[in-house]
Protein backbone atom coordinates (compact mmCIF):
# COMPACT_ATOMS: atom_id res chain seq x y z
CA UNK A 1 0.00 0.00 0.00
CA UNK A 2 1.19 3.35 -0.91
CA UNK A 3 -0.14 6.67 -0.13
CA UNK A 4 0.83 10.16 -1.44
CA UNK A 5 -0.42 13.62 -1.19
CA UNK A 6 -0.71 14.35 -4.61
CA UNK A 7 -2.12 18.63 -3.64
CA UNK A 8 -3.52 20.29 -1.16
CA UNK A 9 -5.15 23.71 -0.93
CA UNK A 10 -2.14 25.87 -0.77
CA UNK A 11 -1.49 27.78 3.09
CA UNK A 12 -3.85 25.18 4.67
CA UNK A 13 -3.10 26.35 7.97
CA UNK A 14 -3.58 30.46 7.33
CA UNK A 15 -6.66 29.32 4.89
CA UNK A 16 -8.60 27.79 7.55
CA UNK A 17 -7.43 30.32 10.13
CA UNK A 18 -8.63 33.23 8.04
CA UNK A 19 -11.96 32.02 7.17
CA UNK A 20 -12.78 31.62 10.58
CA UNK A 21 -11.19 35.20 11.82
CA UNK A 22 -13.61 36.40 9.42
CA UNK A 23 -16.85 34.75 11.08
CA UNK A 24 -15.43 37.90 13.48
CA UNK A 25 -13.65 40.82 11.54
CA UNK A 26 -15.07 43.40 9.61
CA UNK A 27 -12.57 43.41 7.01
CA UNK A 28 -12.19 40.81 3.76
CA UNK A 29 -10.32 37.51 4.09
CA UNK A 30 -7.73 38.26 1.94
CA UNK A 31 -6.43 41.15 4.30
CA UNK A 32 -6.87 38.83 7.11
CA UNK A 33 -4.66 36.18 5.63
CA UNK A 34 -2.15 38.61 4.22
CA UNK A 35 -1.47 39.63 7.82
CA UNK A 36 -1.63 36.46 9.56
CA UNK A 37 1.59 35.05 10.98
CA UNK A 38 1.98 31.63 11.06
CA UNK A 39 2.11 31.90 14.83
CA UNK A 40 -1.25 34.06 14.71
CA UNK A 41 -2.63 31.70 12.55
CA UNK A 42 -1.71 28.30 15.10
CA UNK A 43 -2.53 30.01 17.86
CA UNK A 44 -6.36 31.09 16.44
CA UNK A 45 -6.78 26.93 14.81
CA UNK A 46 -5.75 25.78 18.38
CA UNK A 47 -9.32 28.27 19.79
CA UNK A 48 -10.96 26.90 17.41
CA UNK A 49 -10.21 23.18 17.74
CA UNK A 50 -10.48 23.79 20.92
CA UNK A 51 -14.09 24.68 20.92
CA UNK A 52 -15.02 22.17 18.11
CA UNK A 53 -16.03 24.77 15.42
CA UNK A 54 -14.94 22.54 12.32
CA UNK A 55 -17.12 24.47 9.55
CA UNK A 56 -14.18 26.61 8.98
CA UNK A 57 -11.34 23.27 7.88
CA UNK A 58 -13.90 22.64 5.14
CA UNK A 59 -12.31 25.23 3.18
CA UNK A 60 -8.99 23.14 2.70
CA UNK A 61 -8.78 19.55 1.36
CA UNK A 62 -6.10 16.93 0.79
CA UNK A 63 -6.05 15.13 -2.62
CA UNK A 64 -4.36 11.18 -2.42
CA UNK A 65 -3.15 8.70 -4.72
CA UNK A 66 -3.78 5.51 -3.03
CA UNK A 67 -2.05 2.17 -4.57
CA UNK A 68 -2.39 -1.41 -3.97
CA UNK A 69 -5.04 -0.94 -1.77
CA UNK A 70 -7.80 -4.29 -1.59
CA UNK A 71 -11.08 -4.29 -3.60
CA UNK A 72 -12.80 -5.24 -0.04
CA UNK A 73 -11.04 -1.72 1.40
CA UNK A 74 -12.63 0.45 -1.38
CA UNK A 75 -16.19 -0.95 -0.71
CA UNK A 76 -15.45 0.74 3.25
CA UNK A 77 -13.43 3.73 1.88
CA UNK A 78 -16.19 5.05 -0.64
CA UNK A 79 -19.12 4.59 2.08
CA UNK A 80 -17.53 8.31 3.04
CA UNK A 81 -19.81 10.24 0.81
CA UNK A 82 -18.21 13.53 1.50
CA UNK A 83 -15.53 13.01 -0.57
CA UNK A 84 -14.68 12.29 -4.18
CA UNK A 85 -13.06 9.29 -6.12
CA UNK A 86 -11.39 8.24 -9.08
CA UNK A 87 -10.95 4.46 -9.20
CA UNK A 88 -8.89 2.34 -11.89
CA UNK A 89 -10.88 0.16 -13.42
CA UNK A 90 -11.10 -3.79 -13.84
CA UNK A 91 -13.35 -2.96 -17.18
CA UNK A 92 -10.32 -1.37 -18.40
CA UNK A 93 -7.46 -2.99 -16.89
CA UNK A 94 -6.76 -6.91 -16.76
CA UNK A 95 -4.21 -7.36 -13.73
CA UNK A 96 -3.16 -10.45 -16.24
CA UNK A 97 -2.55 -9.08 -19.03
CA UNK A 98 0.98 -9.26 -19.16
CA UNK A 99 1.40 -12.77 -18.33
CA UNK A 100 -0.92 -13.64 -20.67
CA UNK A 101 0.40 -12.05 -23.57
CA UNK A 102 3.82 -13.81 -22.47
CA UNK A 103 2.90 -16.92 -20.90
CA UNK A 104 5.56 -17.68 -18.16
CA UNK A 105 7.86 -20.70 -18.66
CA UNK A 106 6.60 -23.62 -17.69
CA UNK A 107 9.64 -25.52 -18.85
CA UNK A 108 11.44 -23.52 -16.00
CA UNK A 109 8.47 -24.71 -13.34
CA UNK A 110 8.49 -28.27 -15.05
CA UNK A 111 12.17 -28.14 -13.66
CA UNK A 112 11.82 -27.10 -10.39
CA UNK A 113 8.93 -29.53 -9.86
CA UNK A 114 11.52 -32.90 -11.06
CA UNK A 115 13.93 -31.33 -9.24
CA UNK A 116 11.98 -31.25 -6.12
CA UNK A 117 10.77 -34.94 -6.95
CA UNK A 118 14.53 -36.52 -7.62
CA UNK A 119 15.74 -34.86 -4.06
CA UNK A 120 12.44 -36.42 -2.23
CA UNK A 121 13.00 -39.52 -4.21
CA UNK A 122 16.65 -39.69 -3.02
CA UNK A 123 15.48 -38.76 0.39
CA UNK A 124 12.95 -41.56 0.50
CA UNK A 125 15.76 -44.30 -1.18
CA UNK A 126 17.91 -43.58 1.54
CA UNK A 127 15.70 -44.03 4.44
CA UNK A 128 13.67 -46.73 3.07
CA UNK A 129 10.49 -45.40 2.50
CA UNK A 130 10.54 -44.57 6.46
CA UNK A 131 10.44 -41.31 5.77
CA UNK A 132 8.11 -38.26 7.12
CA UNK A 133 7.82 -36.36 3.33
CA UNK A 134 4.57 -35.85 1.60
CA UNK A 135 4.46 -39.59 0.30
CA UNK A 136 2.06 -38.90 -2.25
CA UNK A 137 3.83 -37.68 -5.81
CA UNK A 138 2.42 -40.26 -8.39
CA UNK A 139 5.28 -39.16 -10.84
CA UNK A 140 8.11 -40.55 -9.03
CA UNK A 141 8.91 -42.92 -10.77
CA UNK A 142 9.80 -40.83 -14.28
CA UNK A 143 12.92 -38.61 -12.91
CA UNK A 144 16.27 -39.16 -13.85
CA UNK A 145 19.11 -39.61 -11.42
CA UNK A 146 21.41 -36.85 -11.26
CA UNK A 147 24.36 -36.04 -9.15
CA UNK A 148 24.57 -32.94 -7.32
CA UNK A 149 27.12 -32.02 -9.82
CA UNK A 150 25.32 -31.86 -12.66
CA UNK A 151 22.47 -29.75 -11.27
CA UNK A 152 21.76 -26.94 -12.28
CA UNK A 153 22.43 -24.40 -9.69
CA UNK A 154 18.94 -22.73 -10.26
CA UNK A 155 17.36 -25.84 -9.38
CA UNK A 156 19.37 -26.71 -5.99
CA UNK A 157 16.54 -24.98 -3.74
CA UNK A 158 13.99 -28.06 -5.05
CA UNK A 159 16.33 -30.66 -5.23
CA UNK A 160 17.41 -29.57 -1.48
CA UNK A 161 13.53 -28.99 -0.81
CA UNK A 162 12.87 -32.72 -1.74
CA UNK A 163 15.82 -33.83 0.21
CA UNK A 164 14.83 -31.92 3.40
CA UNK A 165 10.93 -33.09 3.28
CA UNK A 166 12.13 -36.68 2.43
CA UNK A 167 14.48 -37.07 5.04
CA UNK A 168 14.63 -34.48 7.61
CA UNK A 169 13.80 -34.22 11.12
CA UNK A 170 13.55 -31.38 13.98
CA UNK A 171 15.34 -31.45 17.16
CA UNK A 172 13.87 -31.01 20.40
CA UNK A 173 14.97 -28.69 22.72
CA UNK A 174 15.29 -24.92 22.66
CA UNK A 175 18.35 -24.44 20.14
CA UNK A 176 16.92 -24.61 16.29
CA UNK A 177 18.24 -28.09 15.04
CA UNK A 178 17.65 -29.59 11.88
CA UNK A 179 18.77 -33.67 11.72
CA UNK A 180 19.18 -35.85 8.67
CA UNK A 181 19.95 -39.67 8.79
CA UNK A 182 24.38 -39.92 8.71
CA UNK A 183 23.74 -41.82 5.29
CA UNK A 184 22.63 -37.88 3.79
CA UNK A 185 26.45 -36.99 4.38
CA UNK A 186 27.06 -38.00 0.53
CA UNK A 187 24.95 -35.66 -0.98
CA UNK A 188 24.66 -32.99 2.43
CA UNK A 189 28.56 -32.42 2.74
CA UNK A 190 29.15 -31.60 -0.58
CA UNK A 191 26.18 -28.70 -0.04
CA UNK A 192 27.22 -25.33 0.57
CA UNK A 193 26.17 -25.42 4.59
CA UNK A 194 27.81 -26.60 7.85
CA UNK A 195 26.39 -30.14 8.64
CA UNK A 196 28.35 -31.87 11.79
CA UNK A 197 27.93 -35.46 12.27
CA UNK A 198 26.68 -36.44 15.92
CA UNK A 199 26.53 -39.98 16.24
CA UNK A 200 24.19 -41.58 13.18
CA UNK A 201 23.25 -37.84 12.44
CA UNK A 202 23.77 -34.98 10.52
CA UNK A 203 23.01 -31.89 12.07
CA UNK A 204 22.86 -28.44 11.31
CA UNK A 205 22.30 -25.31 13.82
CA UNK A 206 20.94 -22.27 14.78
CA UNK A 207 21.34 -19.09 11.98
CA UNK A 208 22.91 -22.08 9.86
CA UNK A 209 19.93 -24.33 9.90
CA UNK A 210 17.63 -21.24 9.38
CA UNK A 211 19.87 -20.16 6.58
CA UNK A 212 19.38 -24.14 4.69
CA UNK A 213 15.92 -23.41 5.80
CA UNK A 214 15.58 -20.10 3.93
CA UNK A 215 17.62 -21.61 0.88
CA UNK A 216 15.39 -24.66 0.43
CA UNK A 217 11.93 -22.59 1.03
CA UNK A 218 13.56 -19.04 -0.63
CA UNK A 219 12.31 -19.47 -4.03
CA UNK A 220 9.16 -21.31 -3.11
CA UNK A 221 6.63 -20.81 -6.23
CA UNK A 222 3.43 -21.37 -3.68
CA UNK A 223 0.99 -22.61 -6.42
CA UNK A 224 3.49 -25.39 -7.77
CA UNK A 225 2.42 -27.40 -4.38
CA UNK A 226 6.29 -28.33 -4.19
CA UNK A 227 6.14 -28.79 -0.34
CA UNK A 228 4.94 -29.93 2.17
CA UNK A 229 2.42 -27.81 3.63
CA UNK A 230 2.44 -29.42 7.15
CA UNK A 231 6.29 -29.39 7.29
CA UNK A 232 6.46 -25.16 6.29
CA UNK A 233 3.82 -24.87 9.19
CA UNK A 234 5.89 -26.71 11.86
CA UNK A 235 9.33 -25.00 10.82
CA UNK A 236 7.11 -21.29 10.99
CA UNK A 237 6.11 -22.19 14.10
CA UNK A 238 9.78 -23.13 15.32
CA UNK A 239 11.41 -20.45 13.89
CA UNK A 240 10.27 -16.37 14.45
CA UNK A 241 12.59 -15.64 11.93
CA UNK A 242 11.90 -18.02 9.18
CA UNK A 243 7.85 -17.25 9.96
CA UNK A 244 9.22 -13.14 9.29
CA UNK A 245 10.85 -14.69 5.78
CA UNK A 246 8.41 -16.52 4.77
CA UNK A 247 5.48 -14.52 5.39
CA UNK A 248 7.08 -11.48 3.09
CA UNK A 249 7.92 -14.04 0.88
CA UNK A 250 4.03 -15.05 0.52
CA UNK A 251 3.19 -11.40 0.61
CA UNK A 252 5.49 -10.35 -2.58
CA UNK A 253 4.05 -13.50 -4.41
CA UNK A 254 0.53 -12.72 -3.83
CA UNK A 255 1.43 -9.25 -4.82
CA UNK A 256 2.90 -10.31 -7.90
CA UNK A 257 1.41 -13.16 -9.02
CA UNK A 258 -2.66 -11.89 -7.73
CA UNK A 259 -2.21 -8.60 -7.92
CA UNK A 260 -4.07 -9.04 -5.07
CA UNK A 261 -3.14 -8.40 -0.69
CA UNK A 262 -3.01 -10.29 2.02
CA UNK A 263 -5.01 -9.16 4.89
CA UNK A 264 -3.33 -9.04 8.62
CA UNK A 265 -5.21 -12.23 10.16
CA UNK A 266 -4.54 -14.64 7.28
CA UNK A 267 -0.58 -14.06 7.51
CA UNK A 268 -0.57 -14.93 11.30
CA UNK A 269 -1.25 -17.83 10.05
CA UNK A 270 1.39 -19.87 7.75
CA UNK A 271 -1.62 -22.36 6.92
CA UNK A 272 -4.09 -19.97 6.15
CA UNK A 273 -2.06 -18.26 4.07
CA UNK A 274 -1.52 -21.61 1.58
CA UNK A 275 -5.11 -22.14 1.93
CA UNK A 276 -5.74 -18.38 0.57
CA UNK A 277 -3.41 -19.08 -2.44
CA UNK A 278 -5.41 -21.77 -3.05
CA UNK A 279 -8.32 -19.95 -3.69
CA UNK A 280 -6.56 -16.89 -4.96
CA UNK A 281 -4.97 -19.39 -7.89
CA UNK A 282 -8.19 -21.02 -9.01
CA UNK A 283 -9.68 -17.40 -9.50
CA UNK A 284 -6.90 -16.34 -11.52
CA UNK A 285 -7.31 -19.32 -13.37
CA UNK A 286 -10.94 -19.03 -13.92
CA UNK A 287 -10.76 -15.51 -15.40
CA UNK A 288 -7.71 -15.87 -17.83
CA UNK A 289 -10.46 -19.31 -19.20
CA UNK A 290 -13.22 -16.80 -19.28
CA UNK A 291 -11.16 -14.04 -20.92
CA UNK A 292 -9.67 -16.32 -23.24
CA UNK A 293 -13.22 -17.50 -24.23
CA UNK A 294 -13.81 -14.24 -25.01
CA UNK A 295 -15.99 -12.90 -22.27
CA UNK A 296 -16.01 -9.49 -21.48
CA UNK A 297 -13.41 -7.56 -18.85
CA UNK A 298 -16.17 -6.64 -17.31
CA UNK A 299 -17.91 -9.63 -16.87
CA UNK A 300 -15.06 -11.61 -16.16
CA UNK A 301 -13.78 -9.73 -13.17
CA UNK A 302 -16.94 -10.99 -11.39
CA UNK A 303 -14.78 -14.16 -10.47
CA UNK A 304 -11.79 -11.68 -9.11
CA UNK A 305 -11.60 -11.86 -5.67
CA UNK A 306 -12.30 -8.82 -2.71
CA UNK A 307 -8.71 -9.02 -2.23
CA UNK A 308 -7.56 -7.66 -5.74
CA UNK A 309 -5.61 -5.12 -5.48
CA UNK A 310 -6.77 -1.07 -6.94
CA UNK A 311 -5.49 2.02 -7.37
CA UNK A 312 -7.52 5.47 -6.65
CA UNK A 313 -6.97 8.93 -6.19
CA UNK A 314 -9.31 10.62 -3.59
CA UNK A 315 -9.99 14.06 -2.55
CA UNK A 316 -11.43 14.94 1.02
CA UNK A 317 -11.54 18.35 3.20
CA UNK A 318 -10.13 18.40 6.66
CA UNK A 319 -13.75 18.33 8.27
CA UNK A 320 -14.38 15.12 6.41
CA UNK A 321 -10.70 13.95 7.19
CA UNK A 322 -11.57 14.91 10.77
CA UNK A 323 -14.43 12.30 10.85
CA UNK A 324 -12.56 9.38 8.43
CA UNK A 325 -9.32 9.62 10.84
CA UNK A 326 -11.99 9.10 14.02
CA UNK A 327 -13.39 5.88 12.58
CA UNK A 328 -10.74 4.58 10.89
CA UNK A 329 -7.49 4.87 13.38
CA UNK A 330 -9.89 3.15 16.00
CA UNK A 331 -8.54 -0.42 16.62
CA UNK A 332 -12.09 -1.44 15.63
CA UNK A 333 -11.65 -0.48 12.24
CA UNK A 334 -10.67 -3.14 9.86
CA UNK A 335 -7.18 -3.88 9.58
CA UNK A 336 -6.30 -2.76 5.85
CA UNK A 337 -8.44 0.15 6.28
CA UNK A 338 -6.96 1.17 9.28
CA UNK A 339 -3.34 1.09 8.39
CA UNK A 340 -4.56 3.12 5.27
CA UNK A 341 -6.04 6.00 8.13
CA UNK A 342 -2.31 5.69 9.88
CA UNK A 343 -0.64 6.43 6.33
CA UNK A 344 -2.57 8.91 5.31
CA UNK A 345 -2.91 10.89 8.67
CA UNK A 346 0.80 10.70 9.40
CA UNK A 347 0.97 12.62 5.30
CA UNK A 348 -1.26 15.52 6.34
CA UNK A 349 0.52 15.87 9.81
CA UNK A 350 3.48 16.72 7.92
CA UNK A 351 2.04 19.53 5.43
CA UNK A 352 -0.44 20.93 8.22
CA UNK A 353 0.67 19.57 11.78
CA UNK A 354 -1.77 22.08 14.03
CA UNK A 355 -4.59 21.26 12.33
CA UNK A 356 -4.77 17.92 12.45
CA UNK A 357 -2.99 17.67 16.02
CA UNK A 358 -6.46 16.13 17.26
CA UNK A 359 -7.10 14.08 14.41
CA UNK A 360 -7.19 10.24 14.98
CA UNK A 361 -9.08 7.58 17.10
CA UNK A 362 -11.32 9.31 19.43
CA UNK A 363 -9.98 7.85 22.39
CA UNK A 364 -5.81 9.51 21.34
CA UNK A 365 -8.00 12.98 22.01
CA UNK A 366 -10.01 12.43 24.76
CA UNK A 367 -8.35 9.59 27.22
CA UNK A 368 -11.95 7.62 27.04
CA UNK A 369 -13.29 4.66 24.21
CA UNK A 370 -16.36 5.74 22.91
CA UNK A 371 -17.03 1.92 21.69
CA UNK A 372 -18.74 0.51 24.96
CA UNK A 373 -17.80 -3.28 25.16
CA UNK A 374 -16.44 -3.14 21.47
CA UNK A 375 -13.50 -1.25 22.82
CA UNK A 376 -10.02 -2.59 22.53
CA UNK A 377 -9.10 -2.13 26.32
CA UNK A 378 -5.97 0.46 25.87
CA UNK A 379 -8.71 3.32 27.23
CA UNK A 380 -11.35 3.12 30.07
CA UNK A 381 -14.91 3.49 28.54
CA UNK A 382 -16.37 6.43 29.82
CA UNK A 383 -14.84 9.14 31.55
CA UNK A 384 -14.74 8.88 35.12
CA UNK A 385 -16.94 11.60 35.77
CA UNK A 386 -19.64 10.14 33.21
CA UNK A 387 -19.84 6.61 35.31
C1 LIG B 1 -15.80 -0.09 12.68
C2 LIG B 1 -16.79 0.17 11.58
C3 LIG B 1 -17.74 -0.80 11.28
C4 LIG B 1 -18.67 -0.58 10.26
N1 LIG B 1 -19.59 -1.54 9.97
C5 LIG B 1 -20.53 -1.32 9.03
C6 LIG B 1 -21.53 -2.27 8.72
O1 LIG B 1 -21.55 -3.35 9.31
N2 LIG B 1 -22.43 -2.00 7.77
C7 LIG B 1 -22.44 -0.82 7.10
O2 LIG B 1 -23.30 -0.60 6.25
N3 LIG B 1 -21.49 0.11 7.35
C8 LIG B 1 -20.57 -0.10 8.28
N4 LIG B 1 -19.62 0.86 8.54
C9 LIG B 1 -19.61 2.09 7.73
C10 LIG B 1 -20.26 3.25 8.49
O3 LIG B 1 -21.58 2.95 8.81
C11 LIG B 1 -20.22 4.52 7.62
O4 LIG B 1 -20.97 4.30 6.44
C12 LIG B 1 -18.83 4.91 7.23
O5 LIG B 1 -17.97 4.84 8.31
C13 LIG B 1 -18.85 6.35 6.70
O6 LIG B 1 -19.06 7.23 7.77
P1 LIG B 1 -19.87 8.57 7.62
O7 LIG B 1 -21.25 8.34 7.14
O8 LIG B 1 -19.73 9.28 8.93
O9 LIG B 1 -19.00 9.34 6.51
P2 LIG B 1 -19.49 10.29 5.35
O10 LIG B 1 -20.40 9.61 4.43
O11 LIG B 1 -18.25 10.88 4.78
O12 LIG B 1 -20.31 11.39 6.11
C14 LIG B 1 -19.65 12.32 6.96
C15 LIG B 1 -20.68 12.93 7.87
O13 LIG B 1 -21.57 13.70 7.09
C16 LIG B 1 -22.87 13.59 7.61
N5 LIG B 1 -23.72 13.01 6.56
C17 LIG B 1 -23.34 12.44 5.41
N6 LIG B 1 -24.38 12.06 4.70
C18 LIG B 1 -25.47 12.35 5.42
C19 LIG B 1 -26.86 12.15 5.24
N7 LIG B 1 -27.35 11.55 4.16
N8 LIG B 1 -27.69 12.57 6.18
C20 LIG B 1 -27.23 13.18 7.27
N9 LIG B 1 -25.93 13.37 7.53
C21 LIG B 1 -25.07 12.97 6.63
C22 LIG B 1 -22.81 12.73 8.84
O14 LIG B 1 -22.63 13.55 9.96
C23 LIG B 1 -21.56 11.92 8.60
O15 LIG B 1 -20.95 11.46 9.78
C24 LIG B 1 -18.67 0.65 9.54
C25 LIG B 1 -17.71 1.61 9.87
C26 LIG B 1 -16.78 1.39 10.87
C27 LIG B 1 -15.77 2.45 11.17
Amino acid sequence: MKVTVLSHTPDPEKTVAAAARLCYSNVSASEIMENFTEEKAASFIKKLMDMGHMSPVEHVSFTFAIDGVSRTLLAQLTRHRIASYSVQSLRYNNPFRDEMDHPSEDDAKKACHMAYIEGLNFARRLCNGQTPGQGELDDKGSTQEHTLENIQTNLLPSYFRGIFEGGAALEEGPCFTVSFPISFSIVLNKSPFNFTPEGDKLLIKNEDAINFCLFVYGSLDFAQQDYSSKILAVLCKKSPEFLKAFVKAAENYIDTRYYSTLPESIAKKPEAILAYIKGLECCKKSYIELVKMGVEQEDARYILPMGTQTRLVMTMNVRSLYNFFNLRCCQRAQSEIRHLAELMLAEVKKIAPRLFEKAGAPCEATGFCPEGSFGCGRYPARKPEDQ
